[in-house]
């Protein structure tokens, strides 16, 4: 039973790395979902970079994942191996919030730390159609969206606060080979710009 647990946890969690991928792409990136409440607020996260959506948004969406997968979940394959199930995948969803929060607020941690803010930035300043997945590259690599961040120029007026020496205001010399300021590279950078239709470009 314990192992069984811990199977339904981890699917948990490969669900909402799908969910995570899938909602970014579609809902904040694709125009036909432009208008919807998550829509609204990607679009003004990428335009203003440090903005979030309140967090009673994110923790009523939250409850009310909670409440519509248990009652189902329970039902198929019981208490324990359901609940771990929808535990496991919004558990993940609250690492996801906090994760992409602490891409924009605080320099990487680690290979991973590091690795996880120029696959974000690379979205986020490079090419918006890229990249989607922010906890794992695994969706982008399924879907075909995944791109190697090489050199991101960051706008200097979205720049986040632990790329620039506090000081001179330019980039600090530990990332001064993968980061510049200047103009983003494509407009598709932007999500106005994001056309779900344009062809993705090689490589
Ligand atoms: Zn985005
Ligand atoms: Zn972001």
């Amino acid at each position: 039973m314990i192992a069984a647990v811990i199977v339904a946890a981890a699917a948990g969690v490969l669900t909402w790395t799908f969910l995570e991928y899938c909602i970014h792409r579609w809902m904040g990136h694709d125009r036909r979902f432009r208008k919807t409440p998550f829509g609204v607020e990607h679009i003004r996260h990428h335009a203003e970079g440090d903005y979030f959506a309140p967090t009673w948004k994110k923790m009523s969406v939250a409850a009310f994942a909670i409440a519509i997968l248990s009652p189902p979940a329970i039902l198929i394959v019981g208490a324990p191996i359901g609940l771990a199930y929808v535990i496991g995948l919004i558990s993940f969803y609250g690492v996801y919030e906090l994760h992409h929060r602490r891409d924009h607020t605080h320099p990487g941690f680690g290979p991973y730390g590091r690795w996880a803010r120029r696959h974000h930035f690379h979205h986020h300043f490079v090419d918006g159609r890229t990249n989607h997945g922010v906890t794992s590259p695994l969706w982008d690599l399924a879907f075909g969206t995944y791109r190697k961040a090489t050199i991101i120029k960051v706008p200097p007026k979205l720049a986040m606060a632990w790329l620039l020496d506090p000081v001179t205001k330019a980039i600090r010399a530990e990332y001064a080979g993968t980061y510049q300021l200047g103009k983003a590279s494509t407009p598709s950078a932007q999500p106005d710009a994001v056309d779900r239709n344009a062809p993705h470009p090689a490589g």
